[in-house]
């Protein structure tokens, strides 16, 4: 129908040029910088504050799920900080590496790519998630992708599209070696006319877990909505759709969600999953939610609070 974006992440990465390593490692040192300085200020208590070490817990360690399978900093497990009751959710961070995803340009003039708003929001989701009891698994935790590229994946700056479909399988892999009830994958949207925006979020509709997928995707969806309305943003209104309906699936069954299809998904994601499209960073109302201050803090608690409403809502089923 023509409402999702023109050019593929490929071919906007093929467009970008080799820019991008010094950029990658640009990007990985500030990430770096801001989990040391995370890790500081939470772990400094207030000296004198009534309130004082009674915030948020440090952020633990990361422990690898499969070191064996992943590289380091891919498929990492964050054990809950508080009580709540227990479920594991994989959250997964769109893109990352050689792979921007899409970008949007601010009215400053900055640049954003998908794949740093992306794992900023799963970051932010953990955080919360973790504090309501839940184990959270990311399938990647740095800007590197969490699946090990094979010599060739990426050419003219770009990742391949079987580097890519390699990429998602490993993200489904992690998933499910985790045993996690449910799988959040986190994107953002594009198009070449600056007017289309809006919220969408996508899941299967015919698995045998489908009534799950629809429950988590309205969740998701609902959450998301208010809390960018909350913030002052009131994105058009896309709805669930169909996960074979979006640009992120190229027409067919995105891999993070779909079946099993011989030689396509041969170990298709075993729990309930959904795709969220919170905005479209190519729509200056939609960017400026999520690229001005504590925007991807909000998006981070809007996915948090959509997963746990859907897990409270399955384990009263
Ligand atoms: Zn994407």
């Amino acid at each position: 129908m023509g409402r999702h974006q023109t050019l593929t992440p490929d071919e906007r990465a093929v467009r970008k040029g080799r820019r991008r390593v010094l950029e990658v490692l640009v990007v990985g040192l500030l990430a770096a910088a801001s989990l040391v300085l995370g890790v500081v200020s939470q772990e400094a208590p207030t000296p004198d504050g009534p309130g004082g070490g009674a915030t948020a817990a440090p952020a633990p360690d990361p422990v690898a799920v499969d070191p064996a399978a992943f590289p380091a900093g891919g498929c990492v497990r964050l054990a809950p900080s508080g009580p709540g009751p227990a479920a594991t959710v994989a959250l997964d961070a769109g893109h990352g590496g050689p792979d921007p995803g899409s970008e949007g340009t601010t009215a400053d003039g900055d640049v954003r790519r998908e794949k740093d708003l992306t794992l900023a929001v799963t970051r932010a989701a953990a955080e919360r998630l973790r504090a309501r009891g839940t184990t959270v698994v990311l399938t990647r935790s740095t800007d590197a992708l969490g699946t090990p590229l094979a010599r060739g994946a990426v050419q003219d700056g770009a990742l391949t599209t079987d580097a890519s479909q390699l990429d998602l399988l490993g993200r489904v892999r992690c998933a499910n070696v985790a045993r996690a009830d449910a799988l959040v994958s986190v994107h953002f949207n594009s198009f070449a006319d600056a007017e289309v925006g809006g919220t969408e979020t996508l899941y299967e509709p015919e698995r045998t877990f489908a009534r799950q997928n629809r429950a988590l995707a309205q969740s998701l969806q609902g959450a998301i909505r208010a809390r960018l309305t909350a913030g002052g943003h009131t994105p058009l209104d896309r709805g669930i759709a169909d996960d074979s309906s979006g640009a992120e699936s190229g027409g067919g069954h995105l891999v993070l969600l779909g079946p099993r299809i011989p030689g396509y998904i041969d170990q298709p994601s075993a729990m309930p999953g959904a795709l969220v499209e919170p905005l479209f960073l190519t729509n200056p109302d939609d960017l400026a939610a999520i690229a001005g201050p504590g925007g991807t803090d909000a998006l981070g608690e809007a996915v948090a609070t959509g997963v746990g409403d859907y897990l409270d809502g399955a384990q009263r089923r």
